[in-house]
């Protein structure tokens, strides 16, 4: 299981019960500075709720690992393209 979803509210905890990554090393998801990310976003690739994760991750200004299949740089390129109204919020269900 992702190590950062236990601060999830438990409320807000269903969609990572289908999580790919439940019983995937979470080193996977937080490499060394410069390290490949590419495993943990190929876990990612494959996950039924990556956009519930995005989503989460974006909203609470989740600063490191992968989350939604991004990394921290892609995710504030995502922040950023957001305000400034290039796109949408990410629509789980679209
Ligand atoms: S998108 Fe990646 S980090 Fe998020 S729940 Fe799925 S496998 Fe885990």
């Amino acid at each position: 299981m992702h190590e950062l979803f236990r601060r999830v509210p438990e409320e807000e905890r269903r969609w990572q019960e289908r999580a790919n990554c439940l019983g995937v090393d979470p080193e996977l998801f937080f490499p060394e500075r410069g390290a490949s990310t590419r495993e943990a976003k190929s876990v990612c690739a494959g996950c039924a709720v990556r956009l519930d994760c995005l989503e989460y991750a974006l909203r609470n200004h989740e600063k490191f690992g992968i989350w939604g299949g991004l990394s921290e740089r892609e995710r504030r390129r995502l922040r950023r393209r957001r305000a400034l109204g290039e796109i949408g919020a990410i629509n789980a269900s679209a």
